[in-house]
């Protein structure tokens, strides 16, 4: 072993269902198969019989990591995480997902290059990994807990230099697509049920040693120094995203978002970006900042500062502080993530990498409808045309920029929950209002673009002659305001309340236009009583009751605004989020 560098020696292997820990020698066994994923593959290849399924005991998860990782190479800061992997259909397949943070370094700095994991405990478990000292501890009071309340509970006893990968109520409920996720902010997707499947809830790693470098010390920092000038701050392209006095090109879609005038708001001493040359490497880390990325210049004043994972230069976590947000929800003021969090601002119903959240909750919504309900095209689901919104709908609202209380606390729900509202619509009419400042003007332009009467928003079935009470029959279209417009409204003292008897006193359609729809000419009775004998000129509502109307806001600035029709009888249901946290 003593010729080898960056190799930590030793390979872990736990077996949970009998309790026994061992190693063996990374080198012997696993010289041949460079990298975390390889060990991963070795292992699943030698140890896991043909024919075994992922949440079958026999089947391995390995935790492992490559030569460099520890060592301060630039980017290898990763954990390959290899299983027969449960989401691959019709037959298993053997996987890797990857996640960053410190554990790839922790694990080494432990001695060890990799942890195979194998059988089931037989009650719910976490693995403790002091350096040789190896324990399989008890997680039953942690059972039922997500990964932020774990991770706080097993960081308690593995102390500030340790670090904890942990899985949530997914995991334990073997749902897929879970993930484990490693100081509640690094995942890696599809292995927390395979975890769930073995009762194993959680790995806490701690090392205080280190790794050993074969080559020339000093040879091996100019390589990293000569690494890291070539690199840039995102990932995606090595340009600016604003111009430079330096560049050539800039692009805006880049994370490499600092620049002159720019400054970390929320630090000690507030830090101005700069121009960022790309060879400084003094000030590497103050070119990305995803937080301005993903939510706009506004982040910059709750910035403290740039980080990320182990020897990453991307450095594509930040650091806000937002005190004002402790002091309403009870939740410490700085919070640090890379790319989580919905979307809430501009372009928020998509398209785009700032959509990363949004497009893969409403990615996989779209998938539990076709596994669970089957709603595949021709089968359960007999659109004619079909919607993009079908594949994804989701949104965050914009509660920092609305003029009004949000919408789940207008649903009852406390101020400091989170929660989600499920609701069902047939599409989006874009309402492009370029020039109105005044509420009214706004109005006039969203009652004449929503009441066409072949856009959804029509009283196609009388509640009364279903027994239903309008509330009980849903049919709620919802209006998305982006805040400017909402400001507008505001200002003038208009509210939710107010904007929705509007609608519903102005966007009507003439009883004569209804009766004119090939539907109410051959099902006239379906019209509600109320309107059944009134004059054809008689103006009637798009909806039964001015609370049909949902009115969120949601978007960046400019005034376009957007409808959904309802999607036939379903109200709106809100649920706290927060037993899940
Ligand atoms: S800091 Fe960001 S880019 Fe770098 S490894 Fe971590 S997650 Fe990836």
């Amino acid at each position: 072993m003593a010729k080898y560098g960056g190799w930590a020696g030793k390979v872990l292997h736990v077996d949970l269902s009998t309790g026994r820990t061992w190693t063996d020698d990374t080198v012997e066994k696993y010289k041949e198969y460079l990298g975390g994923t390889g060990i991963g593959y070795k292992v699943i290849w030698d140890e896991v019989p043909a024919g075994t399924k992922p949440y079958d005991p026999v089947n391995r998860i390995i935790f492992a990591v490559g030569p460099l990782a520890g060592t301060g190479a630039p980017c290898n800061g990763r954990t390959a995480i290899t299983t027969l992997w449960p989401t691959c259909w019709p037959q298993p397949l053997v996987a890797t997902g990857h996640m960053g943070g410190q554990f790839a370094a922790k694990l080494k700095y432990a001695g060890y290059d990799a942890v195979v994991i194998e059988g089931r405990a037989d009650r719910p478990v976490w693995l403790s990994i002091v350096d040789q000292q190896v324990e399989i501890q008890d997680a039953r009071r942690l059972w039922g807990q997500g990964i932020r309340r774990t991770t706080e509970a097993i960081a308690q006893i593995m102390g500030t230099d340790g670090v904890v990968a942990a899985i949530g109520q997914a995991g334990e409920n073997l749902v897929p697509m879970s993930v484990v996720m490693n100081s509640v902010s690094h995942s890696a997707g599809g292995i927390g049920s395979v975890m769930g499947s073995k009762n194993l809830k959680a790995i806490g790693v701690r090392g205080t040693g280190s790794v050993r470098i074969a080559g020339n010390k000093d040879e091996w920092e100019k390589l990293i120094k000569y690494h890291l000038s070539l690199l840039g701050a995102n990932n995606q392209h090595v340009v600016p995203s604003s111009p430079q006095p330096w560049a050539e090109f800039y692009e805006p879609r880049s994370r490499w978002v600092g620049s002159k005038g720019r400054t970390w708001g929320a630090a000690l001493r507030p830090i101005e970006t700069g121009t960022c040359e790309p060879h400084n490497l003094n000030r590497i880390a103050y070119r990305t900042n995803n937080a301005a990325f993903f939510n706009g210049d506004i982040a910059w004043q709750y910035t403290v500062r740039g980080n990320g994972c182990t020897s990453c230069p991307i450095r594509c976590h930040t650091m806000i502080k937002v005190p004002s947000v402790s002091a309403k929800y009870g939740i410490p003021e700085v919070g640090q993530n890379t790319c989580a969090g919905l979307n809430f601002g501009r372009a928020c119903l998509g398209p785009g990498s700032q959509n990363r959240a949004n497009l893969a909750i409403g990615r996989a919504i779209r998938l539990i409808l076709m596994n669970i309900g089957g709603a595949y095209a021709g089968i359960a689901d007999m659109d004619t045309i079909g919607a993009a919104h079908k594949i994804s709908m989701v949104v965050a609202e914009n509660e920092q920029e609305s003029p009004w209380s949000p919408y789940h606390v207008d649903k009852g729900f406390k101020r400091e929950e989170s929660t989600v509202t499920v609701l069902s619509v047939v599409g989006q009419t874009e309402i492009a209002d370029l020039a109105s400042n005044t509420p009214e003007g706004f109005l006039y332009t969203i009652t004449h673009t929503i009441t066409g009467i072949g856009n959804g928003s029509g009283m196609f079935y009388s509640p009364y002659d279903l027994n239903l009470t309008p509330t009980e029959y849903g049919h709620e279209p919802v209006l998305l305001l982006p805040p400017s417009a909402a400001q507008t409204f505001g200002k003038k003292g208009w509210t939710k309340d107010t904007i929705r008897e509007y609608l519903y006193q102005h966007a009507r359609v003439p009883k004569g236009v209804w009766a004119g729809h090939s539907w109410f000419k051959n099902h006239p009775n379906m019209l509600a009583p109320k309107w059944r004998e009134a004059p054809s000129d008689t103006g009637i509502p798009i909806v039964f009751h001015p609370k049909a109307f949902q009115v969120i806001v949601v978007g960046g600035p400019a005034n376009k605004m957007s409808y959904c029709a309802p999607g036939g009888r379903n109200a709106a249901v809100t649920r706290s989020a927060d037993k899940w946290r």
